[in-house]
């Protein structure tokens, strides 16, 4: 089969385009013939070493296809199926291995384009709304980078929820996105404070969570968005890594929660996975969530796909065909 492989750690250019055995599931294991595969931010981790994996590799976890063979003792899932999955391993190439009890059978009324572009993001914005910080009609969120993949579905579920929604964005053009898909206000965190904007759009009663992904250059600052005892959910590093800080800070600021939640832990059992995974399918399938699709690229092009999610150039979901 074709696989992105990685044999030395570094830019988008060390992404090679090659051949190499077809993978055979082990016991519980299912193959699946990959249609669509996500390209994720810790896909870009991995490939720069900040996360560590054996070299060479291929990466990716994140995809949709059709099974076409299992290992003993899988019952989850036939030969056949439409599947959907955040666990893959190696998801970059045209065949994929996942745990069978990691895959989520797709209904019939979605596609495996949807369906791949569905999980990650879809389960994130899923978790970050009804366990991290369960939002509430009249509740009040700052999401950063409003207008990404995971922002647009934020801005859409709350407004779905009843929440006010206020969005921080590079540009005008990501600001109308973000606008569309529910934020009742928006912030250039580029040429504006957003603290400043934030105490102005809410009469200086301030947000009851934050919800942020970009981290280093939004983190201290967020902490002055929020009420006395609001949540700060700091769910990725866009900008990169928050630099160390004393957890004092967040008594004066007024008795805050922080947490540092990632996916993986919130769809720790089968249960829990088809439980976030359902809701999501659902929504997509009857329209209360849509999903924005930025951009296809062929598998064999993945380094663009990363130059262009580094670059900050992508609103939405990029999928991979192989
Ligand atoms: P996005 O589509 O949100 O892309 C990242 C966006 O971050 C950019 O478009 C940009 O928006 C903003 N940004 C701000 N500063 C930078 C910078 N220096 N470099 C690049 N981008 C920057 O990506 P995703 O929706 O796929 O993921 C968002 C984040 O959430 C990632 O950090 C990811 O790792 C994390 N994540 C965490 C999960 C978890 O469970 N913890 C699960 C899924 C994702 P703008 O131009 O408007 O500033």
């Amino acid at each position: 089969m074709r696989a992105i492989r990685v044999n030395e750690t570094g830019g988008p250019e060390v992404m090679q385009y090659e051949t190499i055995d077809d993978p055979v599931p082990a016991a519980g294991e299912a193959l699946v013939q990959m249609e669509f595969i996500g390209v994720n931010f810790i896909d870009m981790y991995h490939r720069k070493g900040l996360y560590k994996s054996a070299l060479p590799f291929t990466p990716g976890t994140e995809g949709a296809g059709t099974v076409v063979a299992v290992g003993s003792g899988v019952t989850a899932v036939k030969v056949g199926d439409r599947v959907a999955s955040t666990n893959f391993v190696g998801a970059y190439a045209q065949l994929a291995l996942a745990k069978s009890d990691r895959l989520v059978r797709l209904p019939e009324s979605v596609g495996t384009r949807e369906g791949a572009a569905a999980m990650l993001q879809g389960m994130t914005a899923q978790y970050l709304t009804t366990s991290v910080y369960p939002l509430k009609a009249g509740d009040r969120c700052l999401v950063h980078a409003a207008a990404g993949g995971v922002g647009l579905l934020l801005c859409q579920l709350g407004r779905r929820i009843g929440a006010h929604v206020i969005g921080t964005v590079s540009t005008e053009e990501k600001a109308a996105l973000a606008h569309q898909a529910g934020a009742e206000a928006t912030i250039l965190y580029t040429k504006q404070d957003f603290v400043a904007e934030v105490l102005r759009l809410t009469g200086g009663a301030k947000v009851h969570v934050v919800y942020d992904s970009v981290g280093a250059t939004t983190f201290l600052k967020s902490l002055d968005c929020l009420v006395v005892r609001g949540m700060m959910a700091l769910f990725g590093q866009s900008s990169g890594p928050v630099a160390p800080f004393d957890p004092n800070i967040l008594n004066p600021k007024g008795s805050l929660f922080l947490t540092r939640p990632t996916l993986g832990h919130y769809v720790h059992t089968p249960e829990e996975l088809a439980w976030r995974a359902g809701e999501v399918l659902t929504w997509v399938r009857d329209g209360s969530l849509v999903l924005n699709i930025d951009r296809e690229v062929p598998l064999v092009h993945a380094a663009e796909a990363h130059r262009a999610l580094e670059g900050r150039r992508t609103t939405g979901k990029v999928l991979l065909t192989p």
